[in-house]
């Protein structure tokens, strides 16, 4: 057996909270006998295994008692290559923006609206991972996972991944899927995506009339740079509770108490409301409790400024849940995975 397998482990270089807590066991896969050879292993010591990436959407809440598995898989390579569409193959462990970078690199757009997003390739299908209007299912060619009941490969098609707002089957079936590689159609001419939020004029202000995609990507980077804290500097794990959904009916009944309400019409009726609004709007926008805060800039983004603990996020993320409950009758739905 090739990997190696190391006990008690600190996790904190490996969640982008930089929470620190320990991994019973803790190993990382560069192949895909690494990863079958994980499987056995807790099989065998009768572990539970816990698959991560990047760690950029995780609380882990307590030490894992489990065998951490950190995919590293690498390798990027083009499946086919009409002169137009290209399908392009990643393996789970390449880190995403570089591998964004990569295919715009190659001439091929479709990825641009998601630069500058952490983690891994293998983990972006999760929760359909979006950006300024644009989710991975838009350019989603299939993928290979391993059923870890089975032990058995099965390709995913767009279809079967049930890709929703944040969320797919990956997601809804919990611990059962361990994506090992994805594939995406690009195009070496695709229409951009520019309409959303501030990149039309980002692109203005550079007086950039007609942008290429490798243009949009370094337009969303600097707004992405200047708003949402490096998790280098600043533990975090971006946005901290989705944009909930709710029906058109509360949304007018809140209109008439906060006029300035942000909320966008979806195709099937419901409305998103801004979560960051609403939270901001309730005050705790730049709130700290011991090193557990809410960003300065940014109120959907939870931080961490050194030493906080993930249940003391937990429980700042549940003080607002409940607030923003009480004030807004909406119940806000948590982001990232909790361990
Ligand atoms: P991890 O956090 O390591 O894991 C996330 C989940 O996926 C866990 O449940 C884990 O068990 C599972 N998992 C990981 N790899 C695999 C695998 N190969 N097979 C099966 N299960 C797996 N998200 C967005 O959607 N849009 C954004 O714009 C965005 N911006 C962000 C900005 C910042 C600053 C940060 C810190 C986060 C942001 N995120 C965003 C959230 C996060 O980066 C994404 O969800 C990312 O895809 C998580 O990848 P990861 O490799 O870090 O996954
Ligand atoms: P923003 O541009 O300030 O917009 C605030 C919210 O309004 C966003 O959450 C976005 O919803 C929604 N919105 C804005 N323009 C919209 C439009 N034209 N149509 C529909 N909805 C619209 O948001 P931001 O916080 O700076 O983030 C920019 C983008 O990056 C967003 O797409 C956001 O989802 C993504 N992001 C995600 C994370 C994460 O961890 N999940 C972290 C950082 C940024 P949506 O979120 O649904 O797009």
């Amino acid at each position: 057996m090739s990997l190696q397998v190391l006990p008690q482990v600190s996790l904190k270089p490996f969640n982008t909270f930089g929470v620190d807590v320990q991994a019973r066991l803790f190993a990382e896969a560069h192949s895909d006998a690494d990863v079958r050879d994980a499987l056995a292993y807790a099989a065998e010591h009768d572990v539970p295994l816990l698959v991560i990436g990047g760690g950029s959407n995780l609380l882990l809440t307590a030490d894992i008692q489990s065998l951490v598995l950190r995919m590293a898989t690498r390798g990027i390579r083009i499946l086919s290559d009409d002169g137009s569409k290209v399908v392009i193959e990643a393996e789970a462990g390449e880190p995403w923006h570089p591998f964004v970078q990569h295919t715009l690199a190659q001439g091929l757009s479709g990825l641009e609206n998601l630069s500058l997003i952490p983690g891994t390739v293998g983990a972006a299908p999760m929760q359909n991972i979006g950006a300024y209007g644009v989710e991975i299912k838009d350019v989603f060619a299939g993928l290979t996972a391993l059923d870890r009941q089975t032990g058995t490969l099965r390709d995913f098609s767009l279809e079967e991944c049930n890709f929703a707002y944040r969320d797919s089957l990956f997601k809804q079936e919990p611990g059962r899927w361990l994506i090992l590689r994805v594939r995406f159609l690009l195009d070496r001419a695709a229409p951009l995506h520019l309409e959303y939020g501030p990149v039309r004029q980002r692109l203005t202000e550079q007086g950039i009339d007609h942008p290429t995609a490798t243009d949009v990507s370094q337009a969303i980077c600097s707004i992405r740079n200047e708003k949402l804290p490096d998790p280098a500097v600043l533990g975090n794990a971006g946005s901290f509770f989705k944009n909930p959904l709710v029906p058109a009916a509360l949304v007018a009944q809140l209109k008439g108490e906060f006029p300035d309400l942000v909320a966008y019409a979806q195709p099937d009726g419901q409305m998103k409301l801004a979560a960051g609004w609403l939270i901001e709007r309730a005050g705790w926008k730049g709130f700290r409790e011991a090193d557990a805060g809410v960003h300065k800039l940014q109120a959907l983004v939870l931080v961490n400024y050194g030493s906080a603990t993930g249940l003391q996020l937990l429980h700042l993320a549940q003080r607002i849940q409940k607030d923003i409950s009480e004030r807004f009758h909406v119940d806000l739905e948590m982001e990232p995975n909790r361990y």
